[in-house]
């Protein structure tokens, strides 16, 4: 196409969206609210990560294996046991149907004709014009909420040998034998544990020194022990070698501690990790600086280019969804609103939730985080194990510990490894939303019996500890 004729095909929008998952939606929806006219550009599919392949598909899948390990402890309760067996493939019919209709929902709000919404991959040709399929779009501002993808991991082999990442063994209908998990985050420990549950012989291989290991030590310790405890192997602290390969299985060649290890399975599922998407922007013409592939952003979602932000997962701030709501939310609100002060993001309530069985959550400060910023701390935790009604409910493993200021009790963070841990954690977010304290967490009334009452626990401990200091 000639420029002419691309100048005949501009349009013009206050606000151009780039990619239109949760990040990008929150962002439109903001500018428009707030009065632009809005494009939004996505190269579909249309519906975003976390509802595509990402949070909704595994909390899905995850309910299944919640069920299958209850059903499989049946006798413990009393029951007469049942020769439970799970259909991968019926599980996976289920986790499309409610992933269709999120989707559905999601595709019906971007083609809301309150928008222009253009489904084509979006390019950059110059600071204020992008290209989209046959469209120029020129914009005054423009949110690039491109997400995520899978990072490349050079271990030597592994291509040749074939790994499934999230994207995939989502859609696996059959369940593997064994199973080789490459990492030990978030997205890792869900799927160890689904496969472990519906009977695949599952073997996780960390880097880090524990599972986690964005966390304080503990937690990832103790969901470590909950997974060794129902047939999990789990190693961490180790260096990938090589993998190879018969026309039958696949090996992982590792050391821990300089011992050599391997270990076979049928297929290997790489979760080490997600790299920003910013394959084919051509951030270059529009002057946005990038480092190492990954975009700087300040507090106010600005990139280097002072009209351009970027919310989500693309800049790789914290890749979790209601947080890359929030950044979009902010990004639209400082792209519509320049003449007032800017707005910025307080990470000081960020939390991330891990749907295992045990739960993992967290959320504001860590021990580790204190300590690296030479924040002082209190801390105590209490066990579920010692918990009237974790024990009534069979779910004992983990604890909850709560990190407080020594002088005031303000409560600077909490950690959770245990049964509803992304649940019961929404309190504790509370008390510190409104900068509670542990003497407030032993004022507010907790019903008993109830897992929720076990946060007065450390809390007490919390300032007995201030009234020795
Ligand atoms: C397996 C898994 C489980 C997860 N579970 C959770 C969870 O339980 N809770 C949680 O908070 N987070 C979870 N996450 C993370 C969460 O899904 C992401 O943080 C979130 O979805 C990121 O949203 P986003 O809008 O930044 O990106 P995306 O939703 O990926 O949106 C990016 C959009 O950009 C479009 N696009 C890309 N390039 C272009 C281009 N050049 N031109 C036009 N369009 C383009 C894509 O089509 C896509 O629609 C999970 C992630 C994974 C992988």
């Amino acid at each position: 196409m000639s420029s002419q004729q691309s100048q005949s095909h501009e349009r013009r929008h206050d606000v151009v969206v780039i990619g239109g998952g949760s990040a990008g939606y929150a962002a439109a929806r903001t500018a428009r609210d707030a009065g632009a006219d809005v494009a939004i550009v996505d190269q579909g599919p249309l519906g975003g990560l976390c509802i595509l392949r990402g949070c909704m598909p595994t909390k899905t899948i995850l309910r299944s294996a919640e069920i299958m390990g209850l059903m499989k402890r049946a006798r413990e309760f009393g029951l007469a046991p049942v020769n439970a067996r799970a259909d991968l493939s019926a599980i996976v019919d289920r986790k499309n149907r409610l992933v269709q209709e999120f989707a559905d929902y999601r595709i019906a709000s971007l083609r809301d004709p309150r928008y222009a919404l253009y489904e084509s991959r979006a390019e950059f040709v110059s600071p204020h014009v992008i290209q989209a399929g046959g469209v120029r779009i020129r914009g005054e501002s423009f949110v690039i909420a491109t997400g995520s993808r899978p990072a490349d991991i050079a271990i030597p082999g592994l291509s040749e040998s074939g790994y499934l990442t999230s994207d995939e063994i989502l859609d696996v209908r059959h369940a593997p034998a064994s199973l080789l998990v490459l990492g030990g985050g978030l997205v890792a420990v869900e799927f160890a544990q689904f496969f472990a549950r519906i009977g695949t012989k599952v073997t996780m291989l960390q880097r880090g020194a524990t599972l986690l290991s964005d966390m304080d030590q503990d937690v990832g310790q103790a969901l470590a022990a909950a997974f060794q405890d129902e047939g999990i192997e789990v190693f961490t602290g180790v260096s990938f070698d090589q993998v190879t390969s018969s026309p039958t299985e696949k090996t992982v060649h590792f050391l821990q501690n300089g011992i050599v290890h391997s270990r076979s399975a049928e297929l290997i599922f790489h979760a080490l990790g997600r790299r920003p998407n910013l394959q084919g922007l051509n951030l270059d013409a529009a002057g946005v600086r990038v480092f190492d592939g990954r975009l700087a952003v300040g507090a106010d979602m600005r990139t280097s280019q002072p009209h351009i932000f970027a919310v989500g997962d693309v800049n790789d701030l914290t890749p979790i969804v209601h947080l890359a709501i929030q950044q979009g939310e902010t990004a639209a609100f400082n792209a519509t609103h320049p003449d007032e002060p800017a707005r910025v993001i307080d990470h000081r309530l960020d939390s991330e939730m891990v749907f295992t069985d045990p739960q993992v959550a967290m959320a504001g400060l860590s021990e580790r985080d204190c300590r690296a910023q030479g924040i002082p701390y209190l801390t105590a935790s209490y066990p579920f194990a010692d918990h009237g009604k974790a024990m009534c409910l069979g779910a004992t493993h983990g604890f909850v510990k709560l990190i407080c200021r020594p002088d005031t009790g303000e409560l600077l963070g909490a950690q959770i490894v245990g049964p509803e841990a992304a649940e019961l954690i929404h309190e504790l977010i509370a008390v510190m939303y409104f900068h509670g304290t542990a003497q407030d967490l032993l004022r507010i009334p907790h019903y008993h019996p109830t897992l929720a009452e076990i946060v007065t626990y450390p809390a007490e401990s919390i300032v007995e500890q201030m009234g020795r200091a």
